[in-house]
């Protein structure tokens, strides 16, 4: 029988777009934990940041930061040996996204560019972070420690938007959208990091079976990566409509909500298939 392995975006997903509580997730997360299956965190969220939601959730599996930059495996997880870039702090890193210095330059370079008004998280400082991202001190200045991707807001409307994401690609790197910022990255996604990371599962244990739970934008390549994709509602009720995929699963509700009951619908379905 196949195992299971399931991705999870964090930011409106996991946890709540406003209060970034898990509470209402935690029946679910329990009946995972009980059933084994690792709940990899693939969020556009630092590495510093998903720490802290590991503690808080007793999380010990691999997970990806900033929208697919990094791949991190706590040493001795997998038994077999893989390729890694760097060992650090006890994790075996696969880096996949481009230096942040890099992505910061572009985005100075696109707003010199264009003259459109353009800050990103390291233009700003942790009071302007807060407010923008809802958080506290402590959380937002752990939002500022950047390896990879740099979260950006953009001024002028939907046409300066479009302006900016076309220099993004044109420059070869890559931009997505999350609940509440524009994300400019390397050559790198959710959905690469996703796919890697399965394939370390694959020979681990053989046969395995992923789903994707996500929100928004940045999880459309992580969702297209796996074998079950489930898309949560944003806080209004509704679906990011650029997030589509033939049998893709929507939960009843936003946030932890619908998280939990979705989860607990997929693990029943997956354990009535049996061995
Ligand atoms: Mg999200």
């Amino acid at each position: 029988m196949p195992r299971l392995v399931l991705f999870t975006d964090l930011d409106g997903t996991l946890l709540d777009h406003d209060t970034y509580s898990f509470g209402p997730a935690r029946e679910a997360l329990a009946a995972l934990e009980s059933e084994s299956v690792p709940v990899v965190f693939t969020t556009s969220k630092t590495r510093a940041e998903i720490e802290k939601w590991r503690r808080l959730t007793g999380n010990t599996d691999p997970f990806i930061s900033e929208n697919g930059g990094a791949i991190f495996v706590p040493e001795g997880y997998f038994r077999g040996d893989f390729v890694y870039d760097r060992k650090e702090d006890g994790y075996l890193v696969i880096e996949l996204g481009a230096p942040h210095r890099e992505v910061v330059r572009a985005l100075e370079d696109i707003r010199r560019g264009t003259g459109i008004e353009i800050r990103g998280v390291s233009d700003m400082g942790v009071e302007e972070v807060m407010e923008l991202a809802g958080l506290g001190e402590e959380d937002a200045g752990l939002v500022r420690e950047r390896e990879y991707g740099e979260p950006f807001v953009v001024g002028g409307g939907s046409e300066a938007e479009e302006t900016v994401v076309g220099e993004i690609e044109k420059r070869g790197l890559t931009h997505t959208q999350g609940g509440r910022f524009h994300h400019i990255l390397g050559r790198s996604d959710k959905g690469k990091a996703v796919s890697i990371l399965k394939g370390l599962y694959v020979r681990e244990w053989g046969v395995v079976e992923t789903a994707g739970i996500g929100d928004s934008l940045n999880d459309l390549s992580m969702l297209k990566a796996v074998d079950i994709p489930i898309l949560v509602r944003k806080p209004g009720g509704g679906y990011d409509e650029r997030v589509s995929i033939t049998g893709m699963a929507v939960a009843d509700a936003p946030g932890p909500s619908g998280w939990n009951s979705a989860i607990l619908k997929l693990i029943v379905s997956f354990s009535e298939k049996g061995p």
